[in-house]
């Protein structure tokens, strides 16, 4: 096996466990590791420590499989790590009111680069890195047999992959070839998703807790949804009694979807307003038209994608709260989010009270809000923690 062999100062690294190791933290290689190929990971001062999977041609250059030098990176490895995933899973979702989450978080379930998604009888993969990649045939065959899925898909169709040496993917890995719609399960409530054209593996799943949680907020409400994709958080808030629910999306096709998914849950459809544009001139416009809501929700997409769009998004992310706090009545409730990565939830917070200062309202958080608990972060791998939000009170 080739192996890699750490700088010095790569030894605090390797003491906090952190699955990344940079190229600059290595010394040297011996062998001709291929892409994706397992490596084995010395010290400076040659002790075996673990097991990674090598990239040549990323800045990550090894993410490690595991720290346990006795342990083979095989079939059962894996099967023990995506088994247990599942079981925690079992313990943290009620499986007979959801049946659409995620039961492999990547590093966060030792697993780096992977991301398993269910949706009712499908499966949906991606994956993300060459170790990943390398190991496809066989990560297929255990998933297959742990969960016994109708069909297994794949949507490695992402950018971060190019990063890795590997070409997008999309397409059916094993059994039936899924549906254009597929009904989920969430919380009891139905959903139908695409898993082969929709965001991600198809639907926002990392959202299902906040989602639950509009249900105490929306009763009697005129709900703003900003960002309202295929209506998660519209179906939660109408079920609760809103009295209207107006939703802006510059996805037609998710618009529409939106409608199908409260039909299917039996609400009424006649106090939905759908505009299909671009929320910063939305807002705008309602601001102009001195127009008002009772509640607002904030979902935007990912607005800084590498550290060097820090400040941009947050002059982005700024600038729709301070709007959307304009427009709440007295007393409203904003539900504001950022799944920016690099947005921390300390500068956050910091953007959300400039904008508060800016609105000239007096503005409260009552709740501070993360990704759904089927997305967990390994605490060796704080990176994994991404989505934030803030529910506030806006006097
Ligand atoms: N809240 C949703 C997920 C939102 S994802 C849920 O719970 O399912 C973000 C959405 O924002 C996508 O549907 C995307 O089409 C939309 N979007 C991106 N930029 C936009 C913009 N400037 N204005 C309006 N919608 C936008």
């Amino acid at each position: 096996m080739s192996s890699v062999i750490l700088k010095k100062a790569a030894d605090s690294f390797i003491k906090r466990k952190h699955p990344w190791i940079f190229s600059g933290a290595i010394e040297k290689v011996d062998g001709n590791p291929s892409n994706g190929e397992t490596v084995q990971i010395f010290t400076s001062n040659k002790i075996l420590v673990g097991y990674g999977s090598y990239s040549p041609s990323s800045q990550i250059r090894v993410r490690v499989w595991s720290f346990n030098p006795e342990e083979k990176i095989e079939s059962d490895f894996f099967r023990r790590k995506i088994s247990l995933a599942s079981e925690i899973r079992k313990q943290i979702l009620d499986t007979s009111k959801t049946n659409a989450y995620r039961i492999i978080n990547a590093e966060s379930d030792g697993l780096p680069g992977l991301i398993v998604d269910r949706y009712s009888e499908y499966l949906v993969c991606q994956f993300l890195s060459a170790g990943a990649e390398f190991n496809k045939n066989l990560i297929i065959e255990i998933l297959d047999d742990v969960f016994n899925p109708a069909g297994i898909y794949e949507r490695s169709d992402v950018e971060v992959r190019t990063r890795e040496a590997l070409q997008p993917a999309r397409g059916v890995l094993k059994g039936k070839d899924p549906d254009e719609l597929i009904k989920v399960e969430e919380n009891g409530f139905r959903f139908l998703v695409d898993l082969k054209n929709g965001h991600k593996t198809g639907f926002y799943l990392d959202q299902r807790d906040n989602r639950e949680l509009i249900l105490q907020f929306a009763k009697e409400k005129t709900v703003l949804n900003c960002f309202s994709y295929t209506g998660g958080f519209s179906v939660y808030a109408l079920a609760s009694g809103a009295k209207s629910v107006t939703q802006i999306d510059t996805s037609s096709s998710a618009l529409e979807l939106a409608n199908k998914n409260i039909e299917l849950n039996g609400l009424n459809i006649s106090c939905v307003e759908n505009i299909n544009g671009d929320v910063f001139n939305v807002l705008r416009k309602f601001r102009d038209e001195r127009k008002t809501f009772d509640l607002i929700i904030l979902d935007p997409p990912k607005f800084a994608e590498s550290a060097s769009q820090i400040q941009q998004a947050s002059r982005g992310y700024k600038d729709i709260n301070l709007l959307a706090m304009k427009l709440l009545n007295p007393g409203g409730i904003l539900f504001t989010f950022s799944c920016s990565g690099h947005i921390s939830q300390e500068l956050f917070q910091k953007i959300i009270a400039g904008a508060a200062l800016d609105s000239e309202r007096e503005v409260k958080i009552i709740k501070q809000l993360t990704q759904s608990s089927d997305h967990p972060v390994a605490l060796n791998f704080p990176e994994g923690l991404y989505l934030k939000g803030l529910v506030c009170l806006v006097e």
